[in-house]
């Protein structure tokens, strides 16, 4: 697992050299003026933005990594047969990166199949390369793939490489055997594959609790559960263990098995990115809510379930006010921030099992099953004064202070009287809805309006008087 990140391209060069004046003028923008766009540009990292506990945290685990790489240095680089294999996985390795570069990184959270050819560097080669072959493929996948907040590639890899190095330890702890020399399987086949086993399973724990505060960091709203604990990723890890298992013990009997690994391990990328094609296909890009078309989709098979068993729902169009003069004042980029700022708000405010869409331009759709007219009201108007206390932070614009906006909300209810007959319910429901948000926008905007088959509510009072059906 690693964390992908914005886009963001740096270059970092170091001058020792003071350009003379004179030549600064032939040879067009001067070295000084380079090295101040440089200075200037360091400035701009994303880093410096970040908490201090978390600029130290990554600092300290950068650190540690490359603390160990010289540590480990000295148990020896290996056998000529060790570095024959390593630049046979090396190179594996780095066709794995190839493979991505046509699809890249579409998504916060990537499985990939690295750890098949990065097990068995830390269990059959010295523990020096468990820490360094990640960095190397980091290297190369900001290169070749996509260009990232530097930062963000520097602590995975490190992340990476010591996750490997304590699976690494643990192996020879397990079997006993000297770090950098390998005991084959041998008699003790089983014993020798569960000790492999043991330590992926090590790597995947530390890699995980490593780089949890991180990824919490970047998104507060992101969820253990959607991030690591999803049924999908464990499917992912469990795959890619138990093929990384098997290649380590394929390539402790021989190195020459790795010409058989290739083709299927290749297979299992294509398959890892397939799934997350399928997935960020349902997903709106901007905000990472539902688009438009799976929302739809979804919420008729919501609310024909609703109906069929007579629960009640709720459904409440969101539309920003005056969204279009945020964009003329502050910029496209800035409305850009407002809508994922009220798209992480919907995240917070709403359960597991509410659809949020992002159903056109500035305007959002959430169907809310088994709640009431009168509690989505309640949880409308949270999330409506929510926005409205909201400071939105525009990056980049000195001088500027943070941008605030409203939204009005129009909700409709299914009753327990819904007409099981009609056949089009949901475009019913998302017509009520919107009649409700007409009432809000006209009644002076920043408020919500409701309707029931049985009722409207448009105030706090209203609400508390209303004894839904
Ligand atoms: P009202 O209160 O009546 O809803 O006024 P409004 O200005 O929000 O409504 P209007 O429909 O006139 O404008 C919607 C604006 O939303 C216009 C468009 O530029 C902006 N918009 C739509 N999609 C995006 C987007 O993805 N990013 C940004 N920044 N703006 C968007
Ligand atoms: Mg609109
Ligand atoms: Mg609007």
């Amino acid at each position: 697992m690693t964390i992908r990140g914005n886009v963001l391209t740096l270059r970092y060069y170091v001058y020792t050299e003071i350009p003379d004046p004179a030549e600064e003028e032939l040879m067009g923008p001067g070295l000084s003026e380079r090295v101040r766009e440089r200075v200037v540009a360091i400035r701009a990292w994303p880093l410096w933005e970040l908490p201090l506990w978390l600029k130290a945290y990554i600092v300290a685990i950068v650190t540690v990594n490359f603390a160990l790489v010289g540590l480990a240095s000295q148990a020896g680089l290996g056998s000529s047969r060790q570095l024959l294999l390593l630049a046979a996985l090396v190179a594996c390795d780095a066709a794995t990166v190839e493979l991505t570069r046509r699809a890249g990184e579409n998504v916060v959270v990537a499985k990939d199949v690295h750890g098949v050819w990065e097990l068995p560097v830390a269990i059959l080669l010295p523990p020096m390369y468990a820490l360094l072959v990640p960095i190397l493929r980091f290297t190369l996948t900001q290169w070749r793939v996509k260009r990232v907040c530097l930062h963000r590639r520097v602590f995975t890899a490190a992340v990476v490489g010591l996750s490997y190095g304590a699976a690494s330890l643990a192996f020879h702890e397990i079997t006993g055997s000297p770090l950098g020399l390998t005991l084959t399987p041998g008699d003790h086949a089983s014993t020798w594959i569960l000790a492999v086993a043991v330590a992926g399973i090590l790597q995947w724990g530390i890699n995980t609790g490593l780089l949890l505060p991180a990824i919490k960091a970047s998104d507060p709203t992101m969820r253990l559960r959607d991030v690591v604990m999803a049924r999908e990723a464990i499917q992912n890890d469990v795959a890619e263990l138990c093929v990384a298992v098997l290649v380590t013990f394929a390539l402790a009997v021989s190195p020459f098995t790795m010409i058989f690994a290739v083709p299927f391990v290749t297979l299992l990328q294509r398959s890892f990115r397939h799934a997350q094609l399928v997935n960020a296909s349902r997903i709106d890009s901007k905000t990472g809510l539902l688009n438009a078309g799976t929302w739809e989709r979804e919420a008729t098979a919501e609310v024909a379930r609703a109906v069929r068993t007579r629960t009640p729902l709720a459904l409440a169009l969101v539309d920003i006010d005056h969204f279009k003069a945020v964009n003329d004042v502050h910029g496209h980029l800035a409305g850009d921030k407002a809508l994922r700022c009220i798209a992480r708000t919907f995240r917070i405010f709403l359960r597991d099992y509410d659809l949020v869409g992002r159903f056109g331009g500035e305007e959002f759709a959430l169907l809310l099953p088994h709640t009431k007219a009168v509690d989505a009201y309640g949880i409308a108007e949270r999330i409506r004064e929510h926005i409205a206390a909201m400071p939105i932070d525009i990056d980049g614009v000195p001088g500027t202070g943070p941008v605030r906006v409203t939204v009005s909300m129009g909700v409709a209810a299914l009753g327990v009287q819904w007409d099981a007959s009609t056949s089009n319910q949901l475009t019913d429901l998302v017509a009520a809805a919107d009649r409700a948000l007409y009432q809000a926008k006209r009644a002076g905007r920043d408020q919500v309006c409701v309707v029931t088959d049985t009722a409207v509510i448009s105030s706090p009072e209203q609400a508390s008087r209303f004894e839904p059906a």
